[in-house]
């Protein structure tokens, strides 16, 4: 199937930072095979087309954080201190309530959400990530996926020997899958012994994958660390050689100036995820300062439970309003800087910036639209502008991932949404059992 789109702006994302009016954009199956002007494609190229102009089409957002299968806790415990939010509420509601319907059905309400507001990829820790798994395969969206190791028992192992296994064998069932790349991921230095992180990073060498895990989210976590091991989370993770492997560091908001130079030196990726950090008042991560140093940062909202959605364009406004203030400087983080966050550079995080991230030919086909036929973005000025602070993720008009159309004209294909909004009702139920 060749998909021939047409676009009012093209927004390339690419290393020239290309902006075509009045382009168009050819897929091939799962391939971009064609970029340029409306007037350089011919009928007899495409099968069919895809016009939802006047628009901006952009590459996919790709979310590098996120619980998603959380979707279920929406607004269950708002306004708590971190430890007491999770020690106090979601630990205890997690062993009450997660099982794998109920993943099942967080799954598939968050995935309708971030198809709706034009993600086409994540990056996500949780439990019964199988099951996650199979249902971003059977809807068609791109997942970076891996079982949420952590020392005590979960809803979905025991004790870490059986969390280890689940770990490897769902690494093993999708290595080399289309849609879904298998992570390794240790959920925070706090929570995992040492012997648990070093064994995860053995794991992580043997099937050449990424490590992901939280780090320095929050003050009392540096607090603990120091106080246990007598070094900050970096330099302590550090000590053990693992930023060595391919490495995705999650929050990082407690970071000095010689830890972020660590970063640099092992090319450590970072998730910045800017609401979940105010929402739990976790503070400010320094990503101006580790953007200037040349450290790749990535965007993310977190789970929703501590966001409260999965909104990339919604997260992209907050991005750049918090270090305008925070830096009392509006010049920081400009609307296309952080459009770069959100799409290419959050490849980069990844590793997976040869594949996605861009409009270029023979990436990958995964890519949106914006519709622009809404008073509130009106006049046009800057295609970057109207994105990051005039719309909104509803705005978001078509998505394509892997050539294959998830939603047209705001009408999501493959999801029941009468279904999604009685199962919501369903995990509630689960929940205040
Ligand atoms: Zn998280």
């Amino acid at each position: 199937m060749r998909i021939f789109i047409k676009a009012s702006y093209i927004l390339t994302m690419n290393g020239k930072d290309e902006v075509i009016e009045n382009g168009g954009v050819l897929t091939d199956n799962d391939r971009i095979v064609k970029v340029g002007k409306i007037s350089e494609f011919e009928n007899k190229e495409y099968d069919y087309v895809l016009d939802d102009r006047p628009n901006i089409l952009l590459p996919g957002f790709i979310n590098t954080h996120t619980h998603i299968s959380m979707a279920g806790f929406r607004g269950f415990a708002d306004d708590k201190d971190l430890m007491d939010w999770l020690n106090n509420y979601i630990w205890p509601a997690e062993n009450r309530a997660v099982d794998r319907e109920f993943i099942r059905l967080s799954t598939e309400i968050a995935i309708a959400e971030m198809i709706r507001t034009g993600t086409t990829c994540y990056n996500d820790m949780y439990f019964f990530e199988e099951i996650t798994a199979e249902v971003s395969r059977s809807i068609g969206i791109r997942a970076f996926l891996g079982e949420g190791l952590i020392d005590f028992p979960t809803p979905s192992f025991k004790n870490p020997k059986d969390g280890i296994k689940i770990a490897e064998s769902f690494i093993k069932n999708y290595k080399g899958d289309e849609y879904i790349y298998p992570t390794l991921c240790l959920h925070a230095p706090y929570s995992c012994s040492k012997e648990l992180i070093i064994e995860g990073f053995e794991i992580a060498k043997k099937y050449n994958i990424p490590i992901h895990m939280h780090v320095a989210e929050t003050k009392s976590e540096v607090d603990i660390i120091k106080s246990r091991y007598n070094l900050t989370p970096v330099r302590y993770l550090h000590s053990l050689g693992i930023f060595e492997h391919k490495f995705i560091s999650a929050h990082s908001v407690y970071l000095d100036d010689e830890e972020i130079e660590i970063f640099k030196e092992y090319n450590v990726g970072v998730c910045h995820d800017p609401q979940s950090n105010m929402k739990l008042a976790s503070g400010i991560a320094p990503i101006v300062k580790m953007v200037q140093k040349g450290i790749n940062v990535g965007l993310a909202t977190d789970g929703v439970a501590s966001n409260n959605n999965l909104d990339m364009i919604d997260e992209m406004r907050t991005c750049a309003l918090v270090h305008k203030v925070n830096n009392l400087d509006p010049k920081v983080m400009s609307a296309k800087e952080v459009l770069k966050m959100a799409t290419i550079n959050s490849a980069k995080v990844l590793g997976i910036d040869e594949k996605i991230g861009s409009i270029e030919v023979n990436k990958k086909a995964d890519i949106i639209t914006i519709s622009l036929d809404n008073f509130h973005l009106l006049p046009y000025y800057d295609p970057y502008s109207i994105i990051v602070y005039s719309a909104t993720g509803l705005d978001v008009s078509s998505v394509i991932i892997n050539g294959k159309i998830l939603m047209e004209k705001g009408e999501l294909k493959f999801i029941d949404i009468e279904k999604l909004k009685y199962n919501a009702n369903k995990l509630k139920e689960k929940l205040m059992l």
